[in-house]
């Protein structure tokens, strides 16, 4: 019988171990765990008495124990060899079901092996085990045994031992799924929204909000603990506030009045500061009502920071040292300080104020080698007063194809109506030979020199006003950065983190929608630079700011400034140079001349740093429950109609707008999602 057994059992084996995701579980609880494992250093030395040893062991980071107060002993993912022989209670759902001789059963731990009993006497438990349709939950009762010599699953954590059930129990039933829950089989994102408790088990999701959870964990200790910041919540029932994101409107039962959801908790960190409480931090909520944007969210995350008597320096370590402490112990460690560079020094070099500076191509200015140029579209740049000739020099730019260059060119001239010259000028190969025969000799030969330029490279010139010749060769350096990757090249290694500061902004930005105008760069509580304060008075324009970015691998992870706590200087700033109403802002305005410190600040976005952190394609993949692109919720049907009556109340009656019919009767229709 038993030999029967194990030749079913060795084809089974086999077949379950490249698709069971053991290989993926062998890696992910082991390293989130190995995060609490360690003593943290600070703690070890108090080691002295028995209060202190007290101590100790209350602030060791442990292996947190996940099976108190519930139905287990154990959970699924932890059995091994050393717990051979011992009974075990465990709890999960049936992940797969072989033959009906095994079942494997899956917790947020890992997969374990269990044996269906095939003897007449455990007839009632093979029923249920053999039964209970796949993604069902069940608790097994059973003693660990060792898996036959030889069948063992090396690429399974748990893959020397298996379970010997004695009783079973049906916990709950599961119906006919919408799509199979392992990671290995693809589904959309619009269906995984929809049902996204159900998405929420893949070993993916499960990695994701574990390992956030960990950080914001360690975020705190951090903070709280080893800096005496104190955590502090702030309402989210606020009102509207001039100059910046728009804001989501709640209405309220009092005529025409309004809450607004604030997009940050930037007035009350201030106010904090100006009642005394020094160092404040919040985990904080934030909205704002910016329409469908790629990698955003209406309501998101950020790790919210505010201090006292603090200058942009003493902000930068702090936050250097907070990313250092909670950084996940199997990646490499942060190296602090991190580099830093000015917004005119990152627009010059790459054409943005979020660098990716994992790979070079920086832009170089070539206009003096090109002066005497032959070149139409340089020669016309380069006889008005601003005009430049700006170059970057994409190394190995030969594995690119002819179209790809044709693509690059038609982006720049979609894009920015820009025109871009590749030329290759150590390269044997010359497609553009008409115009690289306008490049004199020694126009070439100090190109490569300028450029250090390789026997494989290929540079791409475009001409014009500084800002926007480097904002088109800052899109097109990313653009042939990915078009080398999918040519198989890497350029950005995927280990690799890659911190910059982004400093001295300018405080103001013309307006988009009127170039006539200012608006803050950063919101208007930032503090100009200080050596840039007459300006304001005459040439607001030029005054820098002491605004700092975080950028981590090209994307901005963090901002803040240093703040205004004159409530002169900020009546003047918001009145005369930002036309905002003041009257909306006079509390702060009041607070300031109440003896208010000198403070900063920062904020962290939370959700793009795990997302950065985790490797996860989108920041959906890091929320347990994100909005879909256009800013639905996909499962419950969120933002939904009212009916008139419940409008009534607030004073609000919507104005349905032509042809909207089918949104109006789709008040008593059942929800259908997007798809
Ligand atoms: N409140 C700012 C933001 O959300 C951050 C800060 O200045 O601290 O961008």
């Amino acid at each position: 019988m038993r030999s029967a057994c194990i030749s079913v059992k060795l084809g089974i084996r086999e077949r379950l171990s490249p698709s069971c995701g053991s290989n993926m579980l062998s890696c992910w609880l082991s390293r989130l765990c190995r995060g609490f494992s360690t003593p943290t250093g600070r703690i070890t030395h108090l080691s002295r008495g028995s209060l202190s040893r007290t101590l100790v062991l209350s602030s060791q980071r442990r292996i947190p124990e996940f099976s108190s107060f519930v139905a287990r002993t154990n959970t699924c993912g932890e059995l091994r060899s050393s717990h051979l022989g011992q009974e075990v209670t465990l709890c999960g759902w049936i992940q797969y079901r072989r033959q009906n001789i095994f079942l494997v059963l899956r917790d947020f731990h890992g997969l374990v092996q269990v044996v269906i009993p095939q003897e007449e006497s455990a007839a009632a438990v093979r029923k249920i085990l053999c039964e209970a349709p796949v993604e069902s939950v069940v608790r097994v009762s059973g003693t660990v045994i060792s898996r036959p010599p030889g069948q063992e699953n090396p690429k399974m954590p748990t893959g020397e031992i298996e379970i010997k059930v004695k009783t079973a129990e049906l916990l709950n039933s599961c119906k006919k799924l919408p799509f199979e829950v392992k990671d290995f089989v693809k589904k959309t994102e619009a269906l995984r929204l929809q049902y996204r408790y159900l998405d929420l088990r893949s070993f993916q999701m499960q990695y994701n909000l574990r390992l956030r959870s960990q950080m914001v964990m360690k975020m705190r200790e951090y903070l709280c603990n080893l800096h005496g910041f104190v955590d502090i919540e702030t309402p989210t029932l606020f009102k509207r506030t001039p100059g910046g994101a728009k804001e989501f409107v709640i209405p309220s039962r009092e005529p025409g009045k309004f809450y607004c959801l604030p997009q940050s908790p930037q007035q009350f960190k201030q106010l904090l500061m100006v009642g005394g409480l020094d160092r404040y931090f919040q985990v904080a909520r934030c909205y704002r009502d910016e329409g469908s944007r790629p990698d955003r969210q209406p309501e998101f995350t950020q790790i919210d920071i505010e201090m006292s008597f603090v200058d942009q320096t003493g902000i930068q370590r702090l936050i250097e040292g907070l990313l250092q402490y909670s950084w996940p112990s199997d990646k490499d460690p942060v190296v602090v300080p991190f580099p830093s560079l000015t917004f005119a020094e990152a627009l010059a070099s790459y054409g943005t104020d979020k660098p990716d500076t994992r790979f070079g191509m920086k832009i170089i200015d070539i206009s003096d080698v090109l002066r005497n140029t032959e070149v139409g579209f340089l020669q016309d740049a380069l006889s008005k007063p601003q005009g430049t000739v700006k170059a970057i020099c994409i190394s190995e730019g030969t594995y690119l194809k002819r179209k790809d260059l044709e693509s690059i060119r038609k982006f720049a001239a979609d894009h920015f109506n820009q025109e871009v010259l590749p030329v290759f000028p150590k390269a044997s190969r010359n497609w553009n030979s008409p115009v690289a025969q306008s490049i004199l000799e020694e126009q070439r030969s100090g190109l490569i020199r300028l450029m250090e330029i390789r026997e494989d490279d290929v540079v791409l010139l475009t001409a014009g006003e500084h800002k926007k010749a480097c904002s088109v060769l800052g899109k097109l350096r990313l653009e042939c950065a990915d078009l080398l990757e999918a040519r198989g090249l890497v350029l950005r290694d995927p280990t690799l983190f890659s911190f910059l500061w982004v400093v001295d902004f300018p405080l103001f930005l013309p307006k988009e929608e009127n170039p006539g105008e200012l608006e803050s760069a950063h919101h208007p509580f930032t503090a100009p630079h200080p050596s840039d304060i007459q300006l304001l008075y005459t040439e607001p324009e030029k005054v820098r700011s002491q605004h700092y970015d975080l950028v981590l691998n090209g994307s901005e992870i963090g901002g803040g400034s240093i703040r205004i706590h004159d409530a002169e200087l900020q009546r003047y700033i918001l009145a005369t140079l930002l036309k905002e109403d003041v009257k909306l802002l006079s509390h702060l305005l009041q607070a300031l001349d109440f003896g208010a410190p000198p403070h900063g600040g920062i904020a962290l976005g939370l959700d793009r740093l795990i997302c950065l952190v985790t490797g996860a394609p989108s920041i959906r993949d890091v929320i347990a429950f994100p909005k879909s692109f256009k800013g639905h919720d996909l499962m419950s049907n969120a933002p939904d109609s009212l009916p008139p009556e419940e409008l009534k109340p607030y004073h609000i009656q919507v104005s349905w707008p032509a042809n909207s019919e089918a949104e109006k009767s789709s008040l008593n229709q059942p929800y259908c999602p997007e798809s």
